[in-house]
């Protein structure tokens, strides 16, 4: 099953993404984490990456796509994945269909968590991230247990660089012009389900797993 989450920053598509990824066991593919982790290790990558990331502008799409591409062709790809965060561009829409078409693969289903101004902020100013495990908190709605410190794992949480005030209408703004095309280009290929993501995520969630079980590629209704 191949699942791509579309929405601005703070729609919800991280926890979205994890929670689909516990309940079926397929991997979720970020590519803000995969070149975070390459800007903490100071790769190459991560080198060409960083100016982007911290600025909130999108890094180019070829060496996004050329990530991507390492990624899907991995062995716990096989029985399908989540995209989240990914694609941004029209123009990374089209080199996925036809990265797709050569590996004989298709998207199931493209979810847009339409979001206004205020929860993205809201969302945003108040999030936590873990520095080892990745989970994701809100200090309003899902506070760790120990002020700053992860649930799971204990790892230390922490406020994303790009998660301040300004980086975020920054990168609001990148989203408005280079991501929204997505919604019609999905749109026009009949694979689109909009969710008013202004919810709560449980609900957010409980729309989303009720429509894959609809269009059929979740069998198990139980696991709800
Ligand atoms: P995210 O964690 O998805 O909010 O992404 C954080 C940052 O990583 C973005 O603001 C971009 O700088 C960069 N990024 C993540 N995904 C992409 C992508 N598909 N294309 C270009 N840049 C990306």
């Amino acid at each position: 099953m191949i699942i791509i989450l579309l929405g601005p920053p703070g729609a919800g598509k991280g926890t979205i993404a994890n929670e689909i990824s516990r309940r079926i066991s397929i991997p979720v593919i970020a590519t803000g984490n995969i070149l975070r982790n390459a800007i903490d290790k100071n790769t190459d990558l991560g080198k060409i990456a960083k100016s982007f990331v911290v600025s909130g502008k999108l890094v180019p799409d070829e060496f996004v796509i050329r990530i991507v591409e390492d990624r899907i062709t991995e062995s716990d790809c096989e029985k399908g994945f989540i995209f989240d965060g990914f694609p941004r561009t029209t123009n990374q829409a089209r080199e996925l269909d036809m990265v797709f078409k050569r590996l004989d693969r298709n998207i199931d289903q493209v979810f847009y968590l339409d979001t206004s101004y205020e929860t993205i902020i809201s969302r945003l100013s108040a999030r936590r991230v873990c520095t080892k495990c990745g989970a994701i908190y809100n200090l309003k709605y899902d506070p760790p247990e120990k002020a700053d410190l992860c649930n799971k794992c204990g790892g230390k949480l922490i406020q994303r660089v790009d998660d301040q005030e300004e980086t975020i209408k920054k990168r609001i703004d990148v989203y408005n012009e280079e991501t929204s095309p997505l919604i019609s280009y999905y749109e026009k290929m009949n694979i689109l389900t909009k969710i008013n993501a202004d919810q709560d995520l449980e609900d957010i969630f409980k729309i989303l797993w009720n429509r894959l079980i609809e269009i059929g590629v979740i069998k198990n209704s139980k696991l709800w």
